[in-house]
This record gives structure tokens, C-alpha cells and sequence, in this order.
């Protein structure tokens, strides 16, 4: 699932940001279209896949980089559930994995990496002068900007802001394996080292069906319903192997 890698395909896009390589799954696109279908304008569409585009290779970018800081080699995969940083923890440190701590700074760089880009955003914004056109939505403080010169650029900032908050908040629930469950699997393993796993799994799977039911009802978004249906799916079958092996 959104851990593994997609198979390399001849129609993947490959390049290099900061020494880093990233590789972009043609199914990348097909996603992010996808979530923007309810947008009849095809400028307004493409601005969207780009707002996508920024958003969720900063994220990971945000992730790869505290992979670096902690001395490994990562890589960025964008593919059809998202993206992924991935890195080899055998490779650069033979005998000591990587500690429960350092996962959960990994984990929080990625949602950390998307707030801190609406926060230069908006930062920006208010130095250029247009800080009358910036306002913070409640319950989360999300900026939106109107009525600015260029009604192009106010969509993709919109559209950045709300994904960097958005997708950040979303992956910080505790449903594994977004950020929030991986970081939810390392504070359980350390209270309870024999059902931990077990555990947050369980917290997982309940959570993933809540939000699943909550986003239907209360945005009417049955593609955020099916997409955590899958996930609540995928985490029950990892638990039942578990309790299949017993101890
Ligand atoms: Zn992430």
C-alpha cells in the first residue's frame, strides 16, 4: 500500500532536487486530477495539479531532509496515494537502526515542512503589502487570500495553503501508515513493546473509519470515505496476521 514503491515505468518523470533523487509515477498525475474532477475549468484543473505538485513533494521534501539530517540517503516517490521518502537504514549504519525518536522527527518533518510553507507564504504576502487580502479561516487558521490582482495566482496559493494544512493535519491522524500512525506505532512500541504494534493498530483501523465516516457526512467526500475504507481494510488484515501468530 501507500508504503511500497510503484514499479519504474518508462512514463516516470526523474530529476534531482537539492541532491536528492526524485521520481515522479505517472499515476502521480492520474491522482491529483482526480481529486480536482469537480472543477469544470481547465486552467483552473491544471493550477490545481500544480498546487498538488508543490505541496506533496515539499511535504516529502520535509521528510528526506531529517532522513538526511540523521546521515542516511533518502529518495522522494510521488505515485497514485501520494508520496513517500524512502532510505535504506541498514546502509549507512550497519549495526544501529534507526532509534524510535528520530522516526517520530521524521514522521512530524513532513506535516511540519507543509505549515511552515503556509506560514511563508502568508509571511511573504503580508511583506509584499497584500496583507489586507490575507485571512485566517478557523477551526485550523488556515490562510486564504482574495481579491488579488492575479485571480490565477490567488487560486494556487489558495489551493497550496489549504493542501499544506490539509494534508499535513490528515496525515497526523494516528491511521498507520500516514505520519500520525507511524508516529502513534513508535510511542506504543515504547509503552508496550510486546503489543504495541497490536495496539496501534487497533487505534488505527477505529480511526481511519471515523474520519472515513466523518469526511462523508460532514464534506460529502466519498473518495476521503473509500481511501480510509481501504486503509481501516488493509490495517484489519495486518492485524489478523498478527493475532494469527499469537505471542
Ligand atoms: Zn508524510
Amino acid at each position: 500500500m501507500l508504503l511500497h514503491e510503484p514499479e519504474r515505468t518508462k512514463a516516470d518523470l526523474n530529476f534531482s532536487l537539492l541532491g536528492m533523487p526524485v521520481r515522479i509515477s505517472p499515476w502521480f498525475w492520474v491522482l491529483a486530477v482526480m481529486l480536482g474532477m469537480r472543477l469544470k475549468d481547465p486552467a483552473l484543473l491544471l493550477i490545481w495539479v500544480i498546487a498538488v505538485f508543490i505541496s506533496i513533494l515539499w511535504h516529502e521534501m520535509g521528510h528526506a531532509l531529517v532522513i538526511r539530517a540523521f546521515g542516511f540517503r533518502p529518495w522522494i516517490t510521488l505515485h497514485g496515494m501520494g508520496g513517500l521518502a524512502s532510505y535504506d537504514p541498514a546502509r549507512h549504519r550497519r549495526f544501529v537502526g534507526v532509534t524510535s525518536w528520530e522516526q517520530i522527527a521524521i514522521s512530524l518533518a513532513g506535516p511540519g515542512a507543509g505549515f511552515l510553507l503556509a506560514a511563508l507564504l502568508a509571511g511573504i504576502l503580508r511583506a509584499a503589502g497584500f496583507g489586507e487580502h490575507l485571512f485566517f479561516e478557523r477551526p485550523f487558521y488556515l490562510p486564504v487570500v482574495e481579491e488579488l490582482p492575479n485571480v490565477r495566482l490567488e487560486f494556487l496559493l489558495n489551493k497550496v495553503f489549504f493542501l499544506c494544512v490539509a494534508w499535513g493535519l490528515v496525515n497526523l491522524l494516528p491511521v498507520y501508515p500516514l505520519d500520525g500512525g507511524q508516529i502513534a506505532r513508535e510511542l506504543f512500541l515504547r509503552c508496550n513493546l510486546r503489543d504495541g504494534i497490536r495496539q496501534s493498530l487497533r487505534l488505527s483501523i477505529a480511526s481511519a473509519v471515523l474520519f472515513g465516516i466523518y469526511a462523508a457526512a460532514k464534506w460529502e467526500d466519498y473518495f476521503v470515505l473509500l481511501w480510509f475504507g481501504f486503509i481501516a481494510y488493509e490495517n484489519y488484515r495486518a492485524l489478523q496476521s498478527y493475532l494469527g501468530r499469537g505471542g
